[in-house]
């Protein structure tokens, strides 16, 4: 178990409980950004075929990331919980202490950087899928 100062704890605990507002704040705004869109026929009816797609290739956007959101957030609220019961910190697939200059950067980090590298190379990464 990784052992943090109270200091320390404070901080990730503040960074993860500010960014979980942010996402929660981007998912509310971008989900009614998507109902708007969808409840307004007339706007979409006095455009031609080309703007209406554009339309709706807009929607679908917001709700990608709307979802990559989503998943931020489940990710966020899974730190939370490990700092709470005192498994923060520590790599899920090595069990070694995850970097402290990792942890700040990403709080919500479940792997070392050299675990999420292999993880990475392993699951083909995005750019791998594009392809
Ligand atoms: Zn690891």
């Amino acid at each position: 178990m990784i052992e943090f100062s109270a200091a320390e704890r404070e901080e990730f605990s503040a960074q993860l409980a500010l960014r979980n507002a942010e996402l929660v704040a981007e998912i509310e705004t971008k989900l009614a950004q998507a109902k708007t869109e969808r409840v307004a026929p007339d706007a979409v009816s006095v455009t031609d075929g080309g703007d209406k797609a554009l339309l709706e290739a807009a929607s679908g956007l917001n709700l990608a990331i709307v979802r990559r959101d989503v998943e931020e957030l489940r990710a966020i609220e899974a730190a939370q919980a490990r700092l709470a019961e005192g498994t923060f910190g520590s790599c899920t697939d090595c069990g070694e202490a995850i970097a402290c200059d990792r942890l700040r950067a990403h709080p919500a980090a479940i792997r070392c950087a050299a675990c999420q590298n292999e993880f990475e190379r392993r699951s083909g990464g995005i750019h791998g899928a594009k392809l």
